[in-house]
């Protein structure tokens, strides 16, 4: 059962969200020594957490599960404890601007609590949607924690090459995720639309422009429903299907968008939001105004829920450039501007 979370009547930074962007806000936080609170729901809703083996990780030759990665993060931030408070599991319900800073409304357990800050790092991440069978998304959830079936792929397409695969989805987005697989060399490439037509619901243009592409390439698609997958032990994805056929593949891929893109609180806090529907930020991560385009002061959005790439460097990266940023305007830096009013 984890403590009672002894809240500071204001910190310098609220950070919403511990996943690889909060924590890296909160780390850098403590270093540079200003206080930080990171709200987090819990690791295993990191969009990583379930990400068997990871690549492209600085100082991980071998791979690193996202799993063991967020542990460490969460090891570095107890190391500034001094400085930073983690408090998990708690979700936060809503933030507001108060006075110069920002409240920031949280359940922990069943209490409801208020962290304040000067600032408010946004770093809720994204929720990716998952394949349903049967109205139930636990089916896949063996192959895709074996990393059999991916969700991501600027994160495992080089894992793609000389394999079959196929790409679960039947829109736009779907097909042209189909098409850039076939950048990374696969054997073959095939979409299951799982009982939706292809690309019924794009516009009569892209749909013959996409239908062209995907022909040219030989992807082809399989409409049936899926009603089941076997095949775990031999490391394969095999699809049982509603019309009573079943397919075998090297390696599925998700490519269903996202279920929750966490866009309530940046909503009401008056966020721009890209057409992709994710937060619209500067260089230095200051989440920018829908009214003016401005930056929103004090206010930054770090991580996948900002426009962007949605790769864990990125997240890292941003997260300090905002809480340098937040350093250098907000927190006081020597002969610059007097600290937090
Ligand atoms: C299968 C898979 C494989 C991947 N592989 C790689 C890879 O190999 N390399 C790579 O660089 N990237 C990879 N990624 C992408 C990587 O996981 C994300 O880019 C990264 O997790 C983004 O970090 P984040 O902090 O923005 O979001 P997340 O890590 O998703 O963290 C968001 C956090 O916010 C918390 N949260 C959300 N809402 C609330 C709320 N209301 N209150 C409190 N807390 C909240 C959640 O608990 C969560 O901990 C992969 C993703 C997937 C799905």
């Amino acid at each position: 059962m984890p403590g009672f979370p002894r809240l500071r009547d204001a910190y310098d930074l609220v950070v919403v969200g511990g996943g690889h962007a909060g924590l890296q806000a909160g780390l850098k936080a403590g270093l540079l020594r200003k206080t930080a609170v990171v709200i987090d729901r819990g690791p295993k809703y990191s969009r990583s957490y379930y990400a068997p083996r990871m690549d492209n990780i600085p100082g991980f030759p071998e791979g690193v599960s996202g799993h063991k990665l967020l542990d460490l993060q969460i090891a570095a931030v107890r190391r500034v404890d001094e400085f930073v408070d983690y408090v998990t599991p708690a979700r936060v319900a809503s933030a507001e601007r108060s006075g110069s800073g920002y409240a920031v409304g949280f359940e922990w357990l069943k209490q409801s609590l208020v962290a304040r800050g000067s600032v408010l790092v946004l770093a809720m991440g994204v929720v990716d949607r998952i394949p349903e069978v049967g109205g139930k998304i636990d089916p896949i959830f063996p192959w895709a924690n074996q990393a059999i079936v991916d969700f991501c792929l600027i994160c495992d397409g080089h894992d793609l090459a000389g394999k079959t695969v196929a790409v679960i989805g039947h829109d736009a987005f779907a097909a042209r995720t189909a098409l850039d697989i076939l950048e990374f060399a696969p054997k073959g490439v095939e979409l299951l639309t799982h009982g939706r037509p292809l690309l019924a619901d794009e516009d009569a243009d892209e749909r013959a422009a996409l239908r062209s592409a995907l022909d040219e390439r030989n992807v082809r698609s399989f409409d049936s429903e899926m009603v089941g997958f076997d095949e775990i032990r031999e490391k394969r994805f095999g699809v049982r299907f509603a019309d009573g056929s079943h397919r075998s593949y090297d390696r599925g891929f998700s490519a269903l968008g996202w279920y929750d893109q966490h866009a309530a609180i940046p909503r009401s806090l008056g966020c721009a939001f890209d057409p992709d529907g994710f937060v619209r930020t500067d260089d230095d991560a200051r989440a920018l105004s829908a009214e003016t385009g401005e930056p929103i002061p004090g206010l930054y959005c770090v991580g996948d829920l900002r426009n962007g790439w949605k790769q864990i460097p990125e997240a890292w990266s941003y997260a300090e450039r905002a809480v340098i940023h937040a350093w250098a305007e907000y927190a006081g830096m020597p002969g610059g501007p007097p600290p937090y009013p």
